[in-house]
């Protein structure tokens, strides 16, 4: 019987943080291997953190700390592309009714320190470690790393690769694997502190426990993010190519001014996405394509190897869902082990089974909300803008959403009666 007694996590993403500490709250002896010398936000600033998310990070220990973090929606706007205001709907209000925890707007470093902490007390966590190689036999996996004359191999029970979209971890126990799928749209991202002083970008600034969107050209996007007035916007635009530096670029002066420029020019002068571009501090603002991956339908693991959150699931961001999953992957993952007295290949069976269809709901409902919400066809367009508000308003999404976070909680849930 092979027993799990200790693991090493490979990335230190929302996803292997989370899987650290849930491991180590249930005994394991965890080492986290971060190949950033600090954490570098690559995917977004800020980040919409959903009640199925909040649910997983609460039931770990993160209760209290979450509050401080989450600066909660009530409220949704549709504006159009010259910033008025079109369409409005409290359905957000709802999510805190219904499952105690709302939709809101995190500070991703922030979140990241919430979750480092317990890992820096527990000596586990290890920046400046990329993992070049695992090898693995009957007795447990070997790890090298890229800086191999100081840093020596490290052995271990059971290896999970939260390692993100381009993953090493991937590369090397899946032989066969099709390279991440680029949707020919990049984005623009900022952030805007004290948004309180900017107050004439109009209503996405002014109107408080508000997600604004726009559908206009591609997808405008914004909202408050954490509890000091920060704020986050983003438009993606249709392109041909990626930017440079795609796999996880940020903000440069001599690859991106141009293209801001240009991208720009895409919106009226009346789009408020022009004001916000304009007090976007540069070092504040990223750049770059957005990917989604094939979804792993061949097992998320090879012997004492596994994947977690983007590694096995990357998702177009347009669900809100990514760190999300990989945040739900991690306790379920724990949940298995628990369940199954550490013994890997059964945990590790469930684990997949568990995540599988509901991980590819998901990416696939993110992947359509983009072509569709994104489309620039004219009948498209129309329907898009009479059918958002009506959903928004009949509370259908809180229901869906209710329903799939009831059936796929990984934590266990008192049971409520969904209103038909
Ligand atoms: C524009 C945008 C906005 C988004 N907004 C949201 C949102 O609002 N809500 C939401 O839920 N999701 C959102 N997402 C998705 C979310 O960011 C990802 O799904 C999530 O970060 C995945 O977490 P992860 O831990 O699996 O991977 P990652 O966050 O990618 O972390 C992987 C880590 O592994 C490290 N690493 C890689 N290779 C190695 C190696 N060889 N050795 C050691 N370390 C390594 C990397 O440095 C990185 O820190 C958004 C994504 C984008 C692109």
């Amino acid at each position: 019987m092979t027993i799990a007694r200790s693991a090493a996590i490979i990335g230190g993403g929302i996803g292997g943080l989370t899987l650290a500490n849930a491991l180590i709250r249930s005994g394991l002896s965890v080492s986290l291997y971060e190949r950033a010398s600090h954490y570098t936000p690559t995917s977004g600033a800020a980040l919409s953190l959903q009640p199925n998310g909040q649910i997983p990070l609460a039931y770990i220990g993160f209760k209290d700390s979450l509050q401080k973090l989450v600066y909660p929606f009530y409220h949704w706007q549709m504006i159009d592309e010259h910033g008025k205001v079109r369409s409005t709907s409290p359905c957000f209000g709802e999510y805190v009714q219904r499952f105690g925890y709302c939709i809101g707007g995190t500070i991703r470093a922030e979140l990241v320190d919430m979750l480092k902490a317990p890992l820096e007390q527990n000596h586990c966590l290890h920046y400046s470690h990329k993992v070049i190689d695992l090898q693995q036999d009957a007795h447990g996996v070997t790890l090298s790393f890229e800086n191999h004359h100081e840093q020596k191999p490290v052995r271990v029970d059971l290896v999970i690769g939260a390692d993100g979209i381009h993953s090493t971890v991937v590369e090397k126990i899946f032989s066969a694997t099709e390279p991440p799928i680029y949707s020919k749209e990049n984005i623009f991202y900022g952030m805007i502190d004290n948004i309180d002083e900017h107050t004439s970008i109009g209503p996405i600034a002014t109107q408080k426990n508000t997600l604004t969107q726009c559908f206009s050209k591609g997808e405008f996007i914004s909202y408050r993010a954490g509890n000091q007035g920060q704020f986050m916007w983003a438009a993606t635009y249709p392109s041909n190519t990626p930017p440079l530096t795609s796999s996880d670029a940020e903000w440069t002066h001599t690859n991106n001014q141009r293209e801001l420029n240009r991208f720009l020019t895409l919106f009226p002068s009346t789009h408020p996405v022009h004001q916000c571009a304009a007090v976007t501090d540069q070092q504040r603002l990223l750049h770059f394509g957005l990917f989604y991956r094939k979804h792993r339908s061949d097992g998320w693991h090879r012997g004492r190897i596994c994947l977690l959150g983007d590694a096995c699931h990357a998702t177009l961001p347009y669900a809100g869902q990514g760190a999300n999953m990989a945040i739900e992957d991690a306790v379920t993952l724990t949940s298995c082990l628990e369940k199954h007295q550490f013994q890997i290949e059964p945990a590790l069976d469930e684990y997949y089974k568990k995540r599988f269809a509901r991980t590819k709901r998901v990416v696939n409902i993110s992947r359509y909300m983009g072509l569709f919400c994104h489309s620039q066809n004219s009948l498209l367009h129309v329907i898009r803008q009479s059918l958002y508000p009506k959903l928004m308003n009949s509370n259908a999404m809180i229901k869906i959403a209710e329903k799939e976070l009831f059936q796929n909680c990984p934590v266990p849930m008192e049971f409520k009666k969904i209103k038909t």
